[in-house]
């Protein structure tokens, strides 16, 4: 326990519209995440997930409707600016500078921590992935995709964030590498992270929610405890778009 008793959620969209050009891909959605939860967000292909998950992190603006972090209003906050509210959107390889060795990635991921706290969040980052020790001096760009993805997610074991968006991080992961990508998310959980999550395994996304909401072409079809989102998925909401 840290003392805080703030129950403001740590992330809330209300009525987000987003749209590109003509062309809407979510509409009226509505959800809170309160502080040290999951939600899974599911649906088929093109139901909207990534344009919700990017609506968060400030990669898309919203046509309508609010985005608020730790209740602070991002709605039109660039991107650069959310990341300062704690929040941080990981998906395939990105956040991983190619050109630059392992060590230099961890050195930036860590540079907005207090000098104090460095040394010790590299450490908390080469205990959960002792294979980037092994690489420290590689350059990123070489690694395989599993390493790229542990990188990439070691910004999150490295600073701790208050929200984290993950879209689709395990996708294309060998199965030894999904584990430890779940592990790595319950354990952000376990420390407080809200966690927005995006995934093609929907039993594995269920199994680490507390909520469910699942989206059909843009508008929000159910929503509930993941315990129960099962029974609805397989009533055909993840079937195709169309
Ligand atoms: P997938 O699982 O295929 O990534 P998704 O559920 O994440 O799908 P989105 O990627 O959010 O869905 O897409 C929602 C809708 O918006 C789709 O109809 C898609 O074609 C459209 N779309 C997404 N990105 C863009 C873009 N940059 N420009 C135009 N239309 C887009």
């Amino acid at each position: 326990m840290n003392g805080t008793t703030d129950s403001t959620p740590a992330v809330v969209l209300d009525r987000v519209d987003v749209r590109y050009g003509p062309a809407a891909a979510l509409h009226q959605v509505s959800l809170e995440v309160p502080r040290g939860s999951a939600v899974a967000v599911l649906g088929a292909n093109g139901a909207g997930k990534s344009s919700l998950a990017r609506a968060v992190s400030g990669l898309v603006r919203p046509s309508a409707g609010h985005v608020l972090i730790n209740g602070v209003d991002v709605t039109h906050a660039p991107a650069h600016r959310i990341r300062r509210h704690g929040l941080l959107h990981l998906s395939e390889g990105r956040g991983v500078f190619a050109s630059l060795t392992v060590a230099e990635n961890l050195r930036l991921a860590t540079l907005t921590l207090p000098r104090r706290d460095r040394q010790s969040a590299l450490d908390t980052v080469y205990a959960t992935f002792p294979v980037l020790e092994q690489r420290r001096r590689q350059l990123a760009g070489r690694l395989s995709g599993g390493e790229q993805q542990m990188l990439s997610m070691s910004r999150a074991v490295a600073v701790t964030p208050a929200v984290v968006v993950a879209d689709e991080l395990s996708l294309g992961l060998a199965p030894k590498m999904v584990d430890l990508v779940f592990a790595t998310l319950a354990a952000m959980r376990e420390r407080g992270a809200a966690i927005i999550l995006i995934e093609q395994f929907v039993h594995r996304a269920l199994s680490l929610a507390d909520e469910c909401l699942m989206l059909q072409r843009g508008t929000v079809a159910w929503r509930g405890p993941a315990a129960e989102a099962q029974e609805h998925a397989l009533r055909g909401y993840l079937g195709t778009e169309g």
